[in-house]
């Protein structure tokens, strides 16, 4: 316990390699039970200017140190991470609201694995650039050289996630970042600057700024800042992204999603059910590449929705340290609003036929003041609803039934899955591979699973299409995200081909 009464210690901002105060401060709130958890240091002006110095002064020596020094310090990182997966998946239960059985299995282990694999890669030549043999007297080579300075805006559903997923590969490639979490989840940035550092990460080259959108406004259009990552809704995504490109700057988008999630008529019911419920109710819903809109063939509609109410008894919300349970709040009371809202007008307004949950809180949490909702269930859902068009955030399944015996239903399907400004992923479940992948081709989204849903590993690069973003993060792909190419053409035979010699 901090001296403030609070749980945790006032968390400074980070640059130069080490904590920095400044004059404001707001509070960060355990969605659990509605209490302020820690005071964080707000970023000004000249905190901003100070932190991308900081990482300007750093990035020359950083850039040139060869990668496979780089690699060994950034994999004593992860190691630390591992050794202190426990603590940090704490903070982020705290923080996020999401269960301890979730945050120490997959918030921290799936962030400690990308900077293995980027650290892994760029000691392995993952860097290197290609030669092309022009003629026997030329030839062209290219390298990568890293960005500079770049920043890093992060949404609060997997906040140390993004934070790896983005500063792994811009460590790796030998650039600087300036980090800003979301204001509603800032508890693990500083855990984070202090690994890297006693990791033998320089001053400087990873570093922190606290603060709301004002902050990540300033952040964007800073002279210096090569490059933006961000994380967020789409809406926010594109005023950075216009912020950005009047600087002329590298973006990287990974925005919001409204994914179909397609169970075919010949699907395993068990495993299709199974399926539908990852990908509308882990994380509580927050998860980006939630596959909200659950197509069902009407064949085995009655057998879908059975099965599924059988199987809510297994969402268990309650203490969120207790490793039974596996559903938390939502992260902050303004989101609790909007997501409440949502059901209330699919109730309301839309006329969707409410199969399970709605907008209060489970009954085993009834006397929380935390942010919790019922997971819900709507069936009979059409596509033109208020609740299938926007992205909610939260646990809440929209099922959406097909006729399976109409002329061309499968080509009908295809396009109302595809029927969204969005196009972040997609699923199918099916017992016939052939089609699975006929269909997957078919989906415009860049994340898509076939009988699975939500698994994201390092190896894999992730990235939306249409508005759900720019880019893509992990796996070999990703690390394209933090380089720029150079192309240089030597002639060896000493002489310029030119065209202006004597007659
Ligand atoms: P927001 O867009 O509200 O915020 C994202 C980040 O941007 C926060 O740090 C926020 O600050 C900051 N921000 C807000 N305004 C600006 C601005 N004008 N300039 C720069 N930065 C700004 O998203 P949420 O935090 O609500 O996150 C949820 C969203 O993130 C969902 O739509 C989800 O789909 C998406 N998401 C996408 C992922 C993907 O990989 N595609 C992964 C995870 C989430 P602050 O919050 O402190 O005000």
């Amino acid at each position: 316990m901090a001296s403030t009464g609070l749980k945790y210690e006032k968390q400074p901002l980070y640059y130069g390699g080490k904590r920095q105060l400044t004059t404001s401060t707001f509070q960060t709130i355990d969605p659990s039970t509605d209490t302020p958890l820690a005071d964080i240091f707000k970023a000004d002006r000249s905190s901003i200017h100070a932190a991308i110095s900081s990482a300007k002064s750093a990035f020359p020596s950083w850039s040139t140190t060869p990668p496979i020094e780089r690699s060994r310090i950034l994999l004593r990182a992860v190691a630390l991470l591992r050794k202190h997966n426990d603590e940090l998946a704490v903070i982020e239960t705290h923080d996020t609201g999401k269960p301890f059985s979730e945050t120490s299995t997959v918030d921290v282990v799936t962030g400690a694995d990308v900077l293995e694999y980027y650290a892994n890669l760029v000691a392995a030549g993952g860097l290197n650039g290609e030669t092309t043999h022009l003629r026997p007297d030329a030839w062209i080579y290219t390298t990568k050289a890293p960005l500079g300075v770049c920043a890093g805006i992060g949404a609060w559903n997997y906040p140390i996630q993004i934070a790896l997923w983005k500063s792994a590969p811009c460590l790796a490639a030998g650039n600087c970042m300036v980090y800003k979490p979301s204001e509603f989840t800032p508890l693990h940035a500083l855990k984070l600057a202090e690994i890297y550092t006693e990791a033998g990460v320089p001053p400087g080259v990873f570093n922190v700024v606290h603060g709301a959108g004002d902050v990540g406004g300033m952040l964007t259009s800073h002279p210096s800042i090569a490059k933006v990552s961000f994380t967020g809704q789409v809406s926010t995504g594109c005023k950075v992204a216009s912020a950005a490109a009047a600087g002329m700057k590298y973006v990287t988008m990974e925005l919001g999603g409204k994914s179909p999630c397609i169970i075919l008529p010949d699907a395993d019911l068990e495993n299709a059910v199974d399926g539908a419920m990852m990908a509308n109710f882990f994380s509580s819903g927050q998860v980006c590449t939630n596959g909200t809109r659950v197509f069902v063939p009407q064949s085995l509609l009655r057998k879908f929705e059975t099965r599924l109410l059988e199987k809510m008894g297994d969402v268990r919300a309650g203490d969120l340290m207790d490793p039974n349970t596996n559903f938390g709040p939502l992260v902050s009371k303004p989101h609790h609003e909007k997501v409440t809202r949502y059901i209330r007008h699919g109730i309301e307004q839309d006329g969707a036929k409410l199969l399970y949950g709605g907008a209060g809180k489970p009954k085993s949490v009834a006397n929380s003041n935390g942010y919790w909702v019922q997971p819900t269930i709507f069936t009979n859902c059409t596509d033109s609803m208020l609740i299938t068009r926007e992205e909610i955030f939260g646990p809440v399944l929209c099922i959406l039934p097909y006729h399976d015996t109409a002329p061309n239903w499968l080509d009908k399907l295809v396009d109302r899955a595809n029927d969204t400004p969005m196009g972040l992923a997609a699923g199918v479940f099916t017992r016939d591979l052939d089609l699975g992948h006929r269909v997957v081709a078919r989906l415009e989204a860049g994340i898509t699973w076939v009988n699975t849903w939500g698994e994201s590993p390092a190896e894999m690069s992730v990235g939306g299409w249409k508005m759900s973003g720019l880019g893509v993060e992990n796996g070999r792909r990703g690390i394209e995200a933090w380089v720029r190419n150079k192309s240089t053409l030597v002639e060896m035979g000493g002489a310029v081909a030119t065209s202006f010699s004597k007659l």
